[in-house]
């Protein structure tokens, strides 16, 4: 007989799993996310932003740079290249050590993660399995037209260490003083052997990393610091405080070097998951690139001369599992006039559409002319759309499927009274404004 417990945990776990292929679902439909090369049926662990996607997505990053960037004294942004000189990955510890053990089923011959596995095969069940072997994680490319072993290059499994040497560039460039950081957007490479749960885990993905450098001293209370920041960052972005929590790593979970970790998990439809982490790194970086570089990437004090090797705090996020985790959020269901409405309640920053200008009647020449130059006028501000494809109801319900705003509606009285309604995504409510008056409106409400 099935206990209580697990039958009262049914509905839940199909909700769940309802909401996930839901959001894969409208992703496809409304374009936000594609699999990658799909017409030749896909790549595994790889994904291409659509129209509203790449809109999302660089909402996200802006907010982000926004934050840590523009709105902060103490922090400089960087660009570094993908490729890089392959000493690095020796210095940073990724040639010897960023690898996952695999093992082969004897029996059917798949292959698995050692730390993985439960005794026995997943797909066969037999318990027959090859000695484990390391599998590094980095995709190895050739750099020139010679293939041979000092051609060999890497992509980039993490932007951090573009980051750390460029460290005296910066330092030399900007004149900072500690404590000061850098920060960088950009994409990074691992050949997972498992990629999944759509965009949480690909092959390749963009992260958003600080490299945050202090006193030795002061590394403690700056740690705190960073991770209370970041956890506020999600917070107002619009993610609901009962999805976010901090999980505090253990001591055997860190890396030998690193002093300190905690992740921010979100609550996703497939449980709770890493969306960041903030660690404190300690000066291992800075003296690993001294040493293999031979160049002295200590800071000197201005005042006292003396030098240091600076402690290091990095808060390191996944933009593609920023961007999951606020879809997720945002999406709302509701019933009006019994039939679904679907909202994606994203923030005002978020939201890939701010603004869509709607005409009533798409026959109407007068109509049409007036919503296209409001929308002209109006995009210089936001991110607008016209539409005309549908009725008016059907329009309004693809908006909200979005996230869109506001909807300003263009009608018969328009051209009589000079005025339009504006549609509030959520409330639905309606008002009558000017024309002339929408730019500030709006301007108000964002
Ligand atoms: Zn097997």
């Amino acid at each position: 007989m099935l206990s209580k417990n697990f039958l009262a945990k049914i509905p839940q776990l199909m909700q769940t799993n309802d909401l996930m292929e839901k959001i894969v679902s409208l992703c496809k439909r409304r374009g936000f996310i594609f699999q990658s090369s799909e017409i030749y049926g896909g790549l595994n662990g790889a994904w291409d932003y659509g129209p509203l996607g790449a809109e999302l997505k660089r909402n996200v990053k802006n907010a982000w740079w926004k934050a840590v960037v523009h709105e902060r004294e103490d922090i400089v942004g960087l660009d570094a290249s993908i490729l890089m000189h392959p000493r690095t990955w020796d210095a940073s510890g990724h040639t010897a050590n960023f690898a996952d053990i695999l093992v082969d089923c004897k029996k059917c011959n798949n292959r698995f993660r050692q730390d993985h596995l439960k005794g026995k095969c997943p797909v066969c069940g037999a318990n027959d399995f090859t000695e484990g072997r390391a599998f590094n994680l980095m995709f190895k490319t050739q750099v020139g037209a010679v293939e041979d072993e000092k051609g060999i290059c890497y992509l980039r499994p993490e932007t951090a260490q573009g980051i750390f040497v460029n460290f005296a560039n910066v330092l030399d460039s900007t004149h900072r003083r500690l404590p000061f950081g850098i920060a960088q957007i950009g994409k990074s490479f691992r050949n997972e052997v498992t990629a999944g749960n759509f965009i949480f885990r690909c092959r390749e993905f963009e992260q958003m990393e600080i490299e945050y450098f202090t006193k030795p001293a002061d590394a403690e209370e700056c740690h705190k610091a960073w991770i209370e920041a970041r956890f506020n960052w999600y917070l107002n972005l619009g993610i609901k405080k009962e999805n976010l929590q901090l999980r505090v790593h253990d001591k055997d979970e860190l890396a030998h070097y690193a002093k300190g970790c905690s992740d921010i998990e979100y609550n996703f439809p497939f449980g709770w998951s890493e969306l960041e982490g903030i660690a404190n790194r300690t000066d291992y970086d800075l003296k690993q690139h001294s040493q293999f570089s031979g160049k002295d990437l200590q800071y000197q004090d201005p005042v006292t001369n003396e030098k240091i090797f600076p402690y290091v705090i990095e808060p390191s996020g996944g933009v593609d599992r920023a961007t999951l985790a606020f879809l997720v959020d945002a999406y709302h269901e509701e019933t009006v006039n019994e039939q679904t409405r679907v909202v994606l309640r994203f923030s005002k920053e978020l939201a890939p559409i701010k603004v869509a200008v709607l005409p009533l009647l798409k026959k109407n020449a007068d109509i049409v002319a007036l919503a296209k130059n409001i929308k002209k006028d109006l995009q210089k501000s936001f991110s607008c759309v016209y539409d005309d494809t549908a009725a008016i109801g059907k329009l309004y319900r693809r908006q909200d499927e979005v996230g869109t705003f506001y909807c300003v509606t263009v009608d018969v009285d328009s051209l009589e009274d000079k005025q339009v309604t504006v549609r509030d995504r959520d409330t639905m409510t309606q008002i009558r404004i000017p024309v002339d008056n929408i730019k500030q409106y709006l301007a108000e409400k964002f």
